[in-house]
């Protein structure tokens, strides 16, 4: 592919990198706080959350997601956190962003706990779709996993986001060698007979605690090994820049009537960067144009300093511009970001 030596001065149009790449994907990341912590996540005790001022305001986050739409070429919206439900302005953020023309798709990733109240309210607000992390069926393995015994809740949101029309609900999983990994066959049955979408991923090092051990991780390659029973059929839809390489499983239908479908997110030992589309704002405002980015670009500060929608959009294409190649697990030189996948988000 040829490589663009330099970012044109004036530039307009959408969020190209030197690479040829374009991002149209957006996972806007709506708080770093979360009420559940994840042994491979968070430590028990939590973060040192953002303070609030520096959190982007609803009308900030309108305003970028605005100008991501309309000015940038971004086509999906994904709310993510933290945990993106207890946003109390989260209604309304999805309303606002589904108002905008052309109107993206709008999916959200959460835990699950509260969609049960919010799931009706979510959808009448123009949310198409969510993806609930889940990582166990047994509710005590829940409580060593997540800290905290709302594993009912999860089950009860996922109910509700199917209930809501908040389909194909997706159910993301994290395999952990010793702690979950024997339960994939189990997950994936769970997810059929209940006609939500399973995607397994390979756990990545964006842990707060800094644990992540190449060796221990459960490979793609193990998490197929593990689901050969089902007989799974490559998929032949192009997956295009989804993360997610997907098979059919042969026997079930899902939802929608199509045939079923599981996926596996190899993001360590079988990357996608080089079609990769995404784009990501955290809670205080910065641009990361991978996971993996060490550097960002501060568009809270453009806001709050009077910069026109022109300037941002165009600080926000400089930004996507120096996108690197890939993530650079394997090399000697990969450095884990200061912020962990909580502050990001997934
Ligand atoms: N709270 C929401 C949730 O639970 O989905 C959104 C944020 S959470 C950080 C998004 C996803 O990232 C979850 O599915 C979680 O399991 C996953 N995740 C967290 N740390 C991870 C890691 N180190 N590697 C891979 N996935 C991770």
């Amino acid at each position: 592919m040829p490589v663009a030596q330099s970012m044109p001065v004036t530039s307009g149009g959408g969020l190209v990198d030197r690479f040829g790449r374009v991002a149209t994907d957006l996972r806007v990341s709506l708080t770093d706080r979360c009420n559940l912590r994840c042994t491979y996540c968070m430590p028990a005790e939590g973060l040192a959350w953002l303070p609030r001022e520096q959190q982007l305001t609803d009308d900030e986050v309108n305003r970028l997601v605005r100008i991501a739409v309309e000015d940038l070429g971004v086509t999906e919206v994904r709310f993510t956190g933290g945990e993106p439900l207890i946003r109390p302005g989260l209604v309304g953020i999805v309303r606002a962003a589904a108002a905008l023309s052309p109107r993206p798709q709008l999916s959200l990733t959460t835990n699950g706990i509260g969609l049960a109240r919010l799931a009706v309210a979510l959808r009448d607000a123009g949310l198409d779709r969510v993806n609930v992390s889940l990582d166990t069926l047994s509710p005590d393995r829940f409580v060593a996993l997540t800290r905290r015994d709302r594993h009912s809740d999860v089950l009860a949101g996922l109910v509700a986001a199917v209930a809501a029309g908040l389909t194909p609900a997706k159910i993301n999983t994290v395999l952990m060698r010793g702690i979950n990994d024997d339960e994939a066959p189990e997950l994936l049955r769970f997810a059929l007979d209940h006609g939500y979408e399973l995607r397994f991923i390979e756990q990545m090092p964006l842990d707060a605690q800094h644990q992540w051990n190449r060796h221990e991780m459960v490979t793609a390659d193990e998490i197929l090994e593990a689901l050969s029973g089902f007989g799974l059929v490559p998929d032949v839809v192009d997956r295009g820049a989804a993360p997610a390489e997907t098979w059919l499983v042969p026997g079930y239908a899902g939802a929608d009537g199509h045939p079923a479908r599981v996926g596996v997110i190899g993001s360590v030992t079988r990357p996608f960067c080089g079609a990769c589309d995404r784009t990501r704002l955290t809670a205080d405002g910065q641009v990361r144009n991978c996971l993996f980015a060490t550097e960002e670009s501060d568009l809270r500060g453009l806001l709050r300093g009077g910069a026109s929608d022109a300037e941002v959009a165009d600080a926000w294409r400089v930004a996507m511009f120096g996108k690197r190649a890939g993530h650079g697990i394997d090399d000697p030189s990969f450095l884990q970001p200061a912020r962990p996948m909580s502050a990001i988000g997934g």
